[in-house]
């Protein structure tokens, strides 16, 4: 978790590289939905462009199916997916289903300004049309609004490890790991 330009996806990779398991990105899935115009992108573009969330139930479906894909069965990272009460909600239903639990809920942090210059920055290099200023502001808001309070409820559950996201690509994967590492132990 963590707000836009923190670079959860970046991190997500990696992460799942180390564990030899899958990422599994709602963002990656509505994107690639949207560029191959499925019905579901169709669905979600325009509610993507403006820096909204996409609805609860669509989200939760599209987690329920990932999760029951084969490759899942060893383990799974999940990027940008629980935001809502709603999905932290329908997770755990879908956990206990499968009988598996979260082994942690990794925080990453960066401030405001650090994240709307990286997002910038990224707008010239990937080009993705929700990284204008204005749509960067409505996300950065959404966040704060609906997705931040979410920590909380992970930290009473005991499953938060918070990392600080500022810093190279590496160094932060390595504090991640670190973290990581220390909550198993
Ligand atoms: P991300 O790549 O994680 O920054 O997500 C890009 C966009 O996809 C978000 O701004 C939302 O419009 C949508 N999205 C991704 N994950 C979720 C989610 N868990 N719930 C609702 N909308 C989502």
């Amino acid at each position: 978790m963590g707000p836009p330009g923190a670079g959860k996806g970046t991190q997500a990779k990696g992460i799942a590289e180390r564990y030899g398991i899958p990422a599994i990105s709602t963002g990656d899935i509505f994107r690639t939905n949207v560029k191959n115009e499925t019905p579901l992108g169709l669905k979600v573009k325009e509610i993507m462009n403006a820096g909204g969330y996409v609805g609860d139930d669509i989200t939760n479906g599209l987690i329920a199916n990932r999760l029951a894909e084969e490759d899942a069965r060893g383990g799974f990272l999940l990027d940008g997916y629980p935001r809502t009460p709603a999905q932290v909600e329908a997770l755990d239903g879908m956990l206990a289903e499968l009988g598996e639990k979260l082994d942690a809920v990794v925080s990453l942090t960066a401030d405001t300004d650090e994240v709307v210059t990286r997002l910038l920055k990224r707008a010239e290099i990937e080009g993705r049309a929700d990284d204008n200023e204005e749509t960067i502001r409505t996300r950065l808001d959404v966040y704060a609004k609906e997705t931040a309070p979410l920590l909380a409820t992970y930290a009473d559950r005991g499953l938060l490890v918070e990392v600080d996201g500022l810093g190279d690509i590496d160094e932060v994967g390595q504090r991640i790991a670190d973290a990581l590492e220390a909550k198993k132990a």
